[in-house]
């Protein structure tokens, strides 16, 4: 640190001139991303509660209604009658909070989860710190996981299995209605990552996929505002079925203004709550819907577009996440970085992944698809 202060103008200048090395959403060219711009009212939100600190409630009155109003209106969305959760840091949070209650109440030496082999990276993180055993279930040739292999993975010591709601690479949905008997059948804790998907498939017309409380063995959902939400980072959501759940994750704080504490992280910005809440405002259900419609449109343009190229889908897309591969494909995602197009490559599909965010227009699309083609010559 330097020793003497510098002028607020001089910070300021020196700081835009970094920002202008950083990517934007609006350009349309970062298609790899599961976080978007954010609705303009959740900067404003933001900056609003920009001091409060939900790590201690009792100052922050305000902003700690504004958390339980944004978890009321999720558990809601999600059909949990008696759901309660917090708004934590992200889907890594989350998850970890909903294996943590597993665990919990398991009370097992060995404890061990049994997950898709395409579950988010993050629950490497979370077994490692919790020290559970990840056992992974195969997928079936639709990239979901197959049931009868979680059904024959489940042992005495599993504690959990957990079933995605829009996986982070292809963007597709477990078959959870399954997945909650075979939970209910070995008495055993299902989670549902729905980290990215339980902002957008409620609000997909006539989509009839079945990922939420209204299925009797999820336990706890993964859902982030953060992401289609179109909220401010950081922005994740955690719901129990039922609030009472929260019990194994209550933590005495003996010298601040509440007694205790239930998630992972202390002090937490309330501006995370507000910015939600504000959006939530703003949009309504309706606003949410012509947002993932406008995705699902693209999605749709741009997979008949790399279609019609030459390449070939891993699957037609469920939501708004869309995987294809050609001949030399990682090669490709190299040469598309090198035009500024930022896109996935994931090694183990051999394909770019492509998020069809709501920052990504028709107008990026073309220029995409041109850029494609072009490449591909
Ligand atoms: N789960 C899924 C399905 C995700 O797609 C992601 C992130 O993309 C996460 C969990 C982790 O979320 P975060 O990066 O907000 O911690």
């Amino acid at each position: 640190m330097q020793q003497k202060g510098q002028s607020s103008d001089l910070v300021l200048a020196e700081l835009k001139k970094r920002r202008a090395q950083d990517n934007r959403y609006g350009d349309g060219k970062i298609l790899c991303s599961m976080c978007t711009k954010p609705h303009l009212i959740a900067k404003k939100a933001y900056e609003l509660f920009f001091e409060s600190n939900l790590g201690d409630q009792g100052l922050f009155p305000a902003a700690a209604q504004l958390e339980r109003e944004v978890m009321a209106q999720l558990a809601s969305l999600l059909n949990g009658k008696s759901a309660g959760g917090f708004i934590v840091s992200g889907g890594t949070e989350a998850n970890l909070l909903s294996l943590q209650v597993a665990n919990k109440t398991a009370g097992v030496t060995r404890p061990e989860v049994v997950l898709p082999q395409s579950a988010h990276f993050s629950f490497t993180k979370i077994c490692g710190l919790l020290n559970l055993k990840p056992v992974y279930a195969p997928l079936d040739n639709s990239f979901t996981v197959d049931p009868s292999a979680v059904e024959k993975l489940i042992t005495e010591n599993t504690v959990a299995i957990i079933g995605t709601a829009g996986t982070a690479e292809l963007g597709v949905v477990d078959p959870i209605s399954t997945l909650s008997e075979i939970a209910l059948q070995h008495n055993v804790y299902l989670h549902v990552d729905a980290a990215f998907g339980g902002l957008v498939i409620p609000f997909i017309e006539k989509m009839n996929i079945a990922f939420d409380f209204q299925i009797e063995g999820v336990k706890s959902i993964t859902v982030d505002p953060h992401k289609m939400g179109m909220s401010a980072i950081p922005a994740g959501g955690i719901l129990f079925r039922n609030h009472k759940m929260l019990d194994a994750l209550k933590t005495e704080t003996p010298y601040l203004t509440e007694n205790f504490q239930y998630t992972f992280v202390g002090t937490r910005t309330g501006a995370s709550a507000a910015s939600t809440w504000a959006v939530f405002r703003a949009l309504g259900k309706d606003g949410y819907q012509k947002i993932v419609a406008d995705c699902i449109k693209n999605t749709k343009l741009l997979s008949n577009g790399v279609r019609a190229s030459g390449f070939s889908l891993l699957c037609e897309p469920t939501l708004n996440i869309l995987a294809f591969r050609g001949e030399n494909t990682k090669r490709l995602a190299e040469r598309l970085w090198g035009r500024g197009w930022f896109v996935a490559y994931i090694p183990r599909y051999d394909c770019i992944r492509i998020v069809v965010m709501p920052h990504v227009k028709q107008k990026h699309i073309f220029a995409f698809l041109s850029a494609l083609k072009s490449e591909k010559l």
